[in-house]
């Protein structure tokens, strides 16, 4: 096959793109690298060294990988130059990555709220409009996430795939049965563009017959796959700050540096995780079990394990002896939630998951440790603050 990768320099898009080059396909990655961009004005680094896309790309060539091509370009905002590519290169398949992904970042200010709208809507927007203009009969495997349905609404009740089954009232007293998109409910700006980009999804699938595989991807947490530990070189980032750092990460980081583990309100937000090397698996089988013409949009939970915040904090500590530290929750988002998901698509394709036992410890020695010197730690404590009330809570803590 050949797949561009969009977003193909971030966190998770680098790990896929180096094993779907590993697997035998031509792979182009497609970045702007506004990541890194975002790096250098927050002043801060992933507490892994990372080398540059060129220095990633030219290590993975002299130890042999097949070679990986890169095209700097901004999804967003270079449609005429996306479209020409399409058409250029005709690749079979498209993996969507491209997009501002921090909840915090996405609340930090209007400007980022409006960044965040305008980069990841106009994106997705583009890719879509850019097939249909080119006429090719592209596959489209976009990353979603699990926070597109909110978190504290659903009462007990599973998660499915998706879709919805509900029953329709007529006027006639009859009812029929439809399934619906399951109702999304955002709890950030970020998540309200990722359930903007289930609408363009839907929209074109039906007008334009685009095939899309949606992946609504939990947390991800470890840093290096099997491919990308083979040379220090192709080392995968690792965040750790308030806006980028995601949950499990950050617990890991903060055990290894003797920095109480930040726990956010009481703990009691249940969230779901993946670990990197099964997120790169499971996008490996999106592309291979690809929707047929006509067929509505895939939506497949991409999940292995959900747990509370306070749980997952209590575990990282009876594993490395650190302390937990109650902080103001600066998300306005229920206390706590259950969370209970279905995920038999991946499941039945053959996915093995890596469970927290199984990876936890090894994280925190080979990396969170190794790299602690690296660590600012005047950049892990989350700042940005949904709502001024919040903003005051985390400025006066009681
Ligand atoms: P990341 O920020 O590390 O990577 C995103 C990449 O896309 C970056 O390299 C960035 O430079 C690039 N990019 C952003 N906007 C672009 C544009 N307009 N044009 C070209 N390139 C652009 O993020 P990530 O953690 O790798 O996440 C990738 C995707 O997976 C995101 O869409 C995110 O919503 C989703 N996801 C991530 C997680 C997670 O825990 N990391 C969880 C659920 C879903």
């Amino acid at each position: 096959m050949k797949v561009f990768v969009l977003g193909g320099d971030g966190f998770c898009g680098w790990p896929c793109a180096v094993n779907l080059a590993d697997r035998g396909h031509e792979v182009l990655i497609v970045d702007n690298l506004s990541r890194r961009k975002i790096d250098i004005d927050l002043e801060v680094e992933s507490l892994t060294p990372i080398t540059s896309i060129g220095d990633r790309l030219r290590a993975w060539r002299e130890i042999g990988g097949k070679p990986i091509r890169f095209e700097h370009l901004d999804i967003a905002h270079q449609y005429d130059r996306l479209v020409t590519m399409l058409k250029t290169e005709r690749p079979d398949a498209v993996v969507h990555f491209a997009e501002q992904r921090a909840a915090p970042y996405s609340m930090k200010s209007s400007s980022t709220k409006r960044y965040t709208v305008d980069n990841n809507v106009n994106g997705t927007h583009n890719l879509l409009a850019a097939i249909v203009e080119s006429g090719l009969d592209i596959h489209i495997v976009h990353l979603g996430t699990m926070g597109v349905y909110g978190y504290g609404s659903h009462r007990g009740a599973t998660i499915p795939e998706g879709y919805l089954k509900v029953e329709v009232p007529q006027p006639d007293g009859s009812r029929f049965e439809e399934e619906i998109l399951h109702p999304a409910s955002p709890g950030s700006v970020y998540h309200m563009t990722k359930t903007l980009d289930q609408l363009l999804f839907l929209y074109y699938n039906k007008n334009d017959q685009i095939r899309i595989t949606d992946l609504h991807q939990g947390i991800v947490w470890g840093t290096n796959t099997e491919a990308t530990a083979r040379d220090p070189r192709l080392t995968n980032r690792f965040d750790y700050d308030g806006d980028y750092g995601t949950v499990l990460n950050r617990f890991l980081m903060q055990a290894a540096i003797g920095y109480p583990l930040t726990v956010h309100g009481t703990g009691g937000q249940t969230r779901a995780f993946i670990h990197i090397c099964d997120s790169v698996k499971c996008v490996q089988l999106a592309l291979e079990n690809p929707p047929a013409k006509g067929e509505r949009v895939k939506i497949f939970n991409q999940m292995t394990e959900s747990h509370q915040v306070g749980e997952l904090a209590k575990k990282v500590a009876a594993l490395t002896g650190a302390e937990l530290n109650h902080l103001p929750n600066p998300r306005n988002e229920a206390v706590e939630n259950d969370l209970i998901v279905d995920n038999r698509c991946f499941i039945e394709l053959g996915l093995k998951p890596t469970t927290l036992d199984d990876g936890l410890l090894a994280e925190v020695v080979d990396v969170a440790k190794r790299w602690a010197d690296r660590c600012d730690r005047s950049r892990i404590p989350c700042v940005s603050a949904w709502t001024s009330t919040q903003a005051e809570a985390i400025k006066h803590p009681s």
